[in-house]
């Protein structure tokens, strides 16, 4: 690769895509460093049956450039993941953003040169590419969790995993087929899978809570009159927590009657969407509160499934909201077919794949075939798989040994010169995401501005700021009853990985605050040199 640039990228996904945009249009140099050999980040890799987004598609869009968002047009509520898709390779078509994007380029190490004040970044072919700033825009969920099940390698027929499906068509015409893992991703392909395959053996290890998505044909009328007022629209989604335009009740659950509980919770179950527990605003500060949506979506599951003893297994006994609530078309009613199966791998542990089966206690499974939704190493695992070694040979993996820390999700002390989009301890996964990378990526291009126009060759987190910032995430994080519950938002996900609440759960109007002061007082909590 060409050995030298003024910004190095990590990551062609929206962050990546935008950043390079953005600088570009400030005269600054950059080049993009992408593993895969397309844009589109999450949306690149996640290409099972069924993948979609759970925020509306007319929000899950880039706001940047009006003309850009005035003349692409969404199909659907939630767009596919082909038309994700397909809307980021029309974005880099649009700016040409492909000529700075150097594909098929897997980044494994980068290292700061203190003397020269620039970091060189390693490929994994060996080339390299020296920059005075290097931004991780790598993503919260980019590197799939791949238990180590005993026998996997085994098994003679193909194993798919959610976060890296072929690029080619699966065919599942004919074969038995098993889902490891029901979160989001495995929510969403059961229904798909099931209608194709032979027969399907759902291993269920924690059941999830999920929301019928309603997902229908966009109406003209509807997207006319938003884009009629796509500014307004935006601003006023920039001021809810989630940074999403809808309606979240403030009110008590606790203090509402049983007739005002079951209407507002069963308006929302037909609107469908993770708008569900915006019903009250108190649902996830105790578990008196929770206990009400988590009961109501229980009775629906019981409603919906036939097999009452098929339906307890699928009814969630932890709190809802806690994991990232799932996002559905025919979940449950899947499991009234009668080519499903769902085994409960906390009642029949899994004890080992074989050649053509996978074996539970007490039963054999045979199979074609292996879908593995186990999710993802979320918020760290991209940035760990990066050996970075920043200031006085300070290395990102040791110093995040016990769990990350770092200054609004955007900087690290010891790290001079190196930003990161999204990460632990900005609100990312809490918020739609689009938004929020592109408050990051302003924030940052911004601070580059600012930096060239006083010559200022080095930007690096104090540590007092990153610990206080830290410091308030794990306080914000212990209010309620988020972080009680086993999630990948907490590292429980992965086999030990330190238990530490990773994102910021302050909302995103309080973090864009927080994030205009810093800059308002002089960059506050950084020091230039
Ligand atoms: P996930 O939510 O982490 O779900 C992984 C599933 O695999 C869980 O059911 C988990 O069980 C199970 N699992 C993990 N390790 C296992 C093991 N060793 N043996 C058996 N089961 C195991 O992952 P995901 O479904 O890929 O979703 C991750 C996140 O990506 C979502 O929360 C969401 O933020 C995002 N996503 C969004 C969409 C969307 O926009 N609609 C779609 C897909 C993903 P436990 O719960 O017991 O750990």
């Amino acid at each position: 690769m060409e050995n030298r640039t003024e910004v190095a990228i990590v990551g062609a996904g929206f962050a990546g895509m935008y950043l390079l945009h953005r600088l570009r249009g400030m005269g600054v140099q950059a080049k993009v460093l992408e593993a895969g050999s397309g844009v589109g980040g999450t949306w690149y890799w996640n290409r099972y049956p069924g993948a979609r987004c759970d925020i509306e598609s007319i929000q899950y869009s880039y706001q940047f450039d009006d003309q850009l968002q005035q003349e692409w047009e969404w199909s659907e509520r939630y767009a596919t993941q082909p038309e994700i898709l397909k809307y980021a390779e029309h974005v880099a078509d649009r700016y040409d953003l492909r000529r700075d994007i150097q594909f098929n380029t897997r980044v494994r190490a980068a290292t700061y040169d203190e003397s020269a004040s620039e970091w060189t970044l390693q490929a994994e072919d060996g080339a390299t590419l020296t920059a005075r700033i290097y931004v991780m825009a790598t993503g919260c969920l980019s590197v799939p969790n791949k238990p180590d099940l005993k026998g996997l390698s085994d098994f003679s027929g193909p194993v798919y995993h959610t976060g890296e499906w072929p690029h080619e068509p699966v065919d599942f015409t004919g074969q038995r087929v098993a889902v490891i893992g029901t979160g989001s991703s495995a929510i969403q392909s059961i229904p798909r899978i099931a209608r194709q395959a032979k027969h399907l053996t759902v291993f269920q290890r924690t059941a999830n809570y999920s929301i019928p998505a309603r997902n229908a044909p966009l109406d003209p009328d509807y997207v006319k009159s938003i884009k009629a007022r796509y500014k307004e629209f935006r601003a006023e989604a920039s001021k809810t927590p989630p940074g999403i335009h809808a309606v979240f009740n403030p009110g008590s659950v606790l203090d509402a009657s049983p007739e005002e509980r079951e209407a507002a919770y069963e308006e929302r179950w037909q609107k469908g969407g993770l708008i569900f527990m915006g019903a009250f605003g108190d649902a996830m500060l105790s578990h008196e509160a929770n206990a009400v949506p988590a009961e109501f979506v229980r009775r629906k599951i019981h409603e919906i499934v036939k097999d009452p003893e098929m339906a307890d297994k699928l009814c969630p006994k932890n709190i809802i909201g806690a994991k990232r609530l799932c996002v559905d078309t025919e979940y449950y009613p899947t499991f009234n077919r009668d080519n499903v199966d769902l085994i409960d791998i906390k009642e029949q542990p899994l004890k080992e794949i074989t050649a053509n089966a996978v074996v539970v206690e007490g039963q054999e499974v045979e199979v074609d075939a292996l879908v593995i939704a186990t999710g993802f190493d979320a918020m760290t695992g991209a940035l760990k798989n990066v050996d970075i070694q920043g200031r006085g040979g300070a290395r990102l993996q040791e110093r995040w040994a016990d769990g990350p820390s770092s200054y609004l999700g955007l900087a690290m002390a010891d790290f001079p010169n190196l930003f990161t989009v999204t990460g632990p301890g900005s609100p990312s996964v809490f918020t739609n995401m689009l938004p929020t990378i592109e408050q990051h990526v302003e924030w940052i291009a911004d601070c580059i501005g600012y930096m060239n126009a006083r010559n200022y060759r080095c930007i690096e987190a104090t540590q007092d700021a990153e610990d206080e910032w830290w410091a308030h995430c794990q306080d914000v994080a212990s209010v309620g009853i988020k972080g009680t519950t086993d999630s990948w938002y907490i590292g429980a996900n992965i086999e030990g990985k330190p238990r530490v609440f990773m994102p910021y759960l302050g909302g995103y109007p309080l973090y864009c605050q927080r994030c205009e002061e810093v800059v308002a007082e002089g960059y506050k909590g950084f020091a230039f040199s």
